[in-house]
Order: C-alpha cells, then sequence, then structure tokens
C-alpha cells in the first residue's frame, strides 16, 4: 500500500538556530508549510564561533546515538563532514581513549562510530541542510521578545486570568518591534531561555527547576595536529576523586587539536605554556602527549559553567496549546558527560512521533515524552557529579551503590572489551543504563575481572 503524501499546513516558528532549534525545525517542516527560524546573531555563513553559543569555542563530543540520528535526518552528513570538510571519523573505543577513574579503557572494536568535529562546523553544516528543506526560512538578527496569545484559558480571578492558544510572537528586528504570526512557537533558546518568564507574561506558572551546580570551569584551546602527536582521534580524560581535574582532545578539522581542560575547584590557566603544563596534571598524560609540542592555534578562553538545570514543564498542569520548549531550555545537562546535542536530537525524534499522532495536546505529548529522554542522561549525569564531595545534593542509596558498581566497571574495562563496550554504549545513549547489569557483564564486574 503507498501511503498518500503528508499535507503540509500551517506556520511554526522556532526561537534558537542552535542545534535544537535546527534539529525541531528539520522534523517540523516535514509536517508544517511554513518553518522560520529566528535568532538574535547574525548566523555566519562559515564554520565560526557566534555570540549566542559561546559554548562552540569549546569542544563538543558527539556521542554515537547522536551521531546516528543526525545521519538519519540528514542523510550523508557523516560522509560530507569527513570527505568535504575535514572532520574525523573512526571506531568509538578502538580509535579513542577513554580514561574513567584513571583507569584507561582497553582499546577494541566496539563497532560504534565517533564523529569529531568542532561544534561551529557541525552547526553550520546542519545549518544549511536544514536552510535547503522546502518552506524553511531563517531569520537571524532578530530576538524573541515574548509571546502573543489568544482568548482567555481557563483562569477564573482576573489577576489570575490566563491566555489561551499562543498564536504568534513578538520580535525586534533592525530596531522594529513586529509579531510573527504561528500556530506553534517552539523555544529552543537553550540554557539562559526566558520561555518561564514568557508563560509569566500570559499567566501560566512557571515550572519547577531541578539543579546541581558540579563547580566546573572549561578552558579550551586548539592546537596545530600532526599524524604522529597522539595514536587516536580523541582522548577523554575523567576527573577522580584524588585528582579532580579532565579533559577532552579532539582530532577536529584544519587538522587541528581542539582541547578542552576543567578543573572543579581549580581551573586551568589561560596563558597557552601553563596551560599544557597544567595538562600534564591531569589523571593521566594523553591531553598532554597530543599537545606537548604543537603550536598553539588559538590561545586559551575560559567559560565558568552554570549549574545543570531541568526544568519540569513535564509537571506543570496548564500549558498554553502552541507552545512548545525544547533542547537546553528544557534541561541543560553538564557539559563533560558531552549528552546536549544528543538528547536534542532523541527529542527532535520525539517531537515527530508526536507530531505523526496529530497537533492537539501536542505540549502535554511532547514534555511527557522529553521528561523520559532527558530523566537518563540526568540521572548518569548528576549520579557521577555526587561522586565529588564538594557537588551538594542528596546521596541516596541507589546513588552511592551506582558510584561502587561503575568504579568497578572502570577497572574491569581496562583489561576486557567487552565490558568498555558495553560502558560506551550506555555513556553514548545507545543503551538503556540496566544494560550494565545484564549478568553477562555483571558477573565480569563483581568479580573484579
Ligand atoms: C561549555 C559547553 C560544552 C558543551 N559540550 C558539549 C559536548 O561535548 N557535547 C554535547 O553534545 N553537548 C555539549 N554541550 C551542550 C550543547 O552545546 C547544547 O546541548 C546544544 O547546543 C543544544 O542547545 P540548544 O540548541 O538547546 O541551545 P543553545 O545551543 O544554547 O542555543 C540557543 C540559541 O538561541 C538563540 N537565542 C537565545 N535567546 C534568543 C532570543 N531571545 N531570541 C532569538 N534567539 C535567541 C542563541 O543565539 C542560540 O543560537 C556543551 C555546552 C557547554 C555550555
Amino acid at each position: 500500500m503507498v501511503t498518500p503524501p503528508v499535507q503540509r499546513s500551517g506556520h511554526a516558528i522556532v526561537v534558537g538556530a542552535s542545534m535544537a532549534g535546527l534539529l525541531a525545525a528539520r522534523v517540523l517542516a516535514e509536517t508544517f508549510a511554513q518553518v522560520t527560524v529566528v535568532d538574535r546573531d547574525a548566523l555566519p555563513d562559515e564554520p565560526i564561533a557566534r555570540r549566542g553559543v559561546p559554548q562552540g569555542r569549546h569542544a563538543h563530543g558527539l556521542l554515537a546515538r547522536g551521531r546516528e540520528i543526525l545521519e538519519e535526518l540528514f542523510p550523508g552528513l557523516t560522509e560530507e563532514l569527513v570527505s568535504r570538510h575535514g572532520a574525523v571519523a573512526a571506531d568509538i573505543q578502538r580509535d579513542a581513549a577513554w580514561i574513567n577513574d584513571g583507569h584507561p579503557m582497553r582499546r577494541d572494536f566496539a563497532d560504534m562510530l565517533c564523529l569529531v568535529a568542532t561544534r561551529p562546523l557541525l552547526e553550520w553544516y546542519v545549518r544549511d541542510r536544514v536552510t535547503a528543506l522546502p518552506g524553511v526560512t531563517l531569520r537571524p538578527n532578530t530576538e524573541a521578545l515574548g509571546l502573543v496569545a489568544a482568548g482567555n484559558g481557563s483562569g477564573t480571578s482576573p489577576t489570575r486570568r490566563r491566555a489561551g492558544r499562543v498564536n504568534g510572537l513578538r520580535v525586534l528586528a533592525s530596531g522594529e518591534e513586529t509579531v510573527l504570526a504561528a500556530d506553534l512557537v517552539v523555544d529552543a533558546t537553550g540554557r539562559s531561555n526566558r520561555g518561564p518568564t514568557w508563560l509569566a507574561e500570559l499567566g501560566y506558572e512557571a515550572p519547577t527547576e531541578e539543579k546541581i551546580d558540579p563547580g566546573l570551569v572549561y578552558v579550551s584551546a586548539t592546537f596545530e595536529r600532526k599524524p604522529d602527536d597522539y595514536d587516536g582521534i580523541a582522548a577523554v580524560v575523567g576527573a577522580t576523586l584524588a585528582n579532580p581535574r579532565g579533559g577532552v582532545v579532539l582530532a577536529v578539522e584544519n587538522d587541528q587539536w581542539m582541547v578542552t581542560l576543567y578543573g572543579m575547584g581549580d581551573e586551568a590557566p589561560t596563558d597557552a605554556q601553563s596551560y599544557v603544563e597544567w595538562a600534564a596534571r591531569l589523571p593521566r598524560p594523553d591531553i598532554h602527549q597530543a599537545i606537548a609540542e604543537a603550536p598553539v592555534v588559538e590561545a586559551p578562553r575560559r567559560m565558568r559553567i552554570g549549574p545543570s538545570t531541568w526544568r519540569r514543564y513535564d509537571k506543570l498542569r496548564r500549558f498554553p496549546e502552541g507552545f512548545l520548549v525544547i533542547g537546553d531550555a528544557i534541561c541543560a545537562l553538564n557539559p563533560a558527560y558531552g549528552q546536549g546535542m544528543t538528547t536534542a536530537a532523541v527529542e527532535a525524534l520525539a517531537l515527530r512521533d508526536c507530531l505523526a499522532r496529530g497537533r492537539r495536546g501536542l505540549a502535554k505529548r511532547f514534555f511527557a515524552r522529553a521528561a523520559k529522554i532527558v530523566a537518563i542522561p540526568w540521572s548518569v549525569a548528576v549520579t557521577a557529579d555526587l561522586r565529588f564531595p564538594h557537588v551538594q545534593g542528596r546521596r541516596t542509596r541507589a546513588v552511592r551503590f551506582l558510584n561502587w558498581y561503575i568504579a568497578r566497571v572502570h577497572r574491569v574495562a581496562a583489561r576486557d572489551g567487552a565490558v568498555g563496550k558495553a560502558f560506551l554504549r550506555v555513556a553514548n545513549l545507545i543503551d538503556p543504563p540496566q544494560r550494565l547489569f545484564a549478568p553477562a557483564i555483571a558477573a565480569k564486574v563483581l568479580r573484579g575481572h
């Protein structure tokens, strides 16, 4: 039976042309006739960092699940990024070093592809593909100011009256304020988003927030890369209790090393020579090895990472039709675990599924799905953060047990490639965390080898 083509109708506006917004636009374009993506930045037509995405100057690891979804949404992405734009792809376990709790994971073939590129390259490529879709328009230099809604919702008293359906967005462009009419507005404005304020302006409650602050400071730089600098396309060195410093080095396009170093209560210096020396103080020397002799391309830059925040839109009892939130605006995760872009990609697929069931009650259905999606990376990151005594939060029995178990996983993974692979499949959001307790893995972990 031939499926009839979907009748595309209506206008969706996505606020924020970063990864979550672009991926949302990609799936919205399947059912909306018109999709407008607004961003207050100029959106450069080359792969360079921009003001609205300051994290673009720091290492961005794309998890294996994220790469798979990007490939599904933009067929040929991996091949094009590698062959035309100099990105690097290889096996995630055999060709990259993973050092957890000070234990280097055994290098083995994991059959999971790791795509390494800078964040500006990845975002620029995705933006180019999204802009080429029928019905999609980009509006750079356009700042969203608030939502516009029609009719009255179900509020009872005049002071608590809620607006009904969202049907537009107030924007500021070229010094002029206008309203863009829309059937759906999607907030993809990231960590510092104003969605809760916009809801309050319409008489709706703001979502409650869960927060945890790992107290991280990132310092990142790029270096020239030569083939014999280091044996691998990446090294990820996790902080340990005894030495709470970590970092990542990635073999990115233009034959460069992209390096991010972070400390908890200690931070990497920003002058290039001391930065390289500081890399030698990490729990393992891999990153230092890669850059010890390499000339600096971009000097170190610092960024304080704020608290990880999960806004519980799924718990709101009332929410206006015609409005959605996606990506970091729902949940901004600790970036040290590299989950943000992948979580946004999984949410985009969930949005596609929700739209396939119609537009009624979209927000409620989508937030319920997004909460299930976010729960996994959130609990993985929070559990790992709570290993460190300076991080405030509830160390439940489950948290303590998980950290005890994962520490054993890392020890065993140093010698057993299958255990390492099981860990990487979970850390890359391919498998659910329960897989680490499958009998074959648990037996090895509990035996100690
Ligand atoms: C230092 C750091 C390192 C990270 N490393 C990784 C990593 O290794 N791997 C990974 O997967 N993720 C990483 N992340 C997370 C990743 O960057 C995000 O998860 C990802 O970009 C998705 O975020 P987003 O699109 O929701 O929001 P953002 O990327 O924050 O984008 C928000 C967009 O909204 C625009 N905007 C904001 N306000 C307005 C407004 N009022 N009007 C119009 N436009 C507006 C901004 O210009 C911007 O384009 C890292 C994050 C940080 C901070």
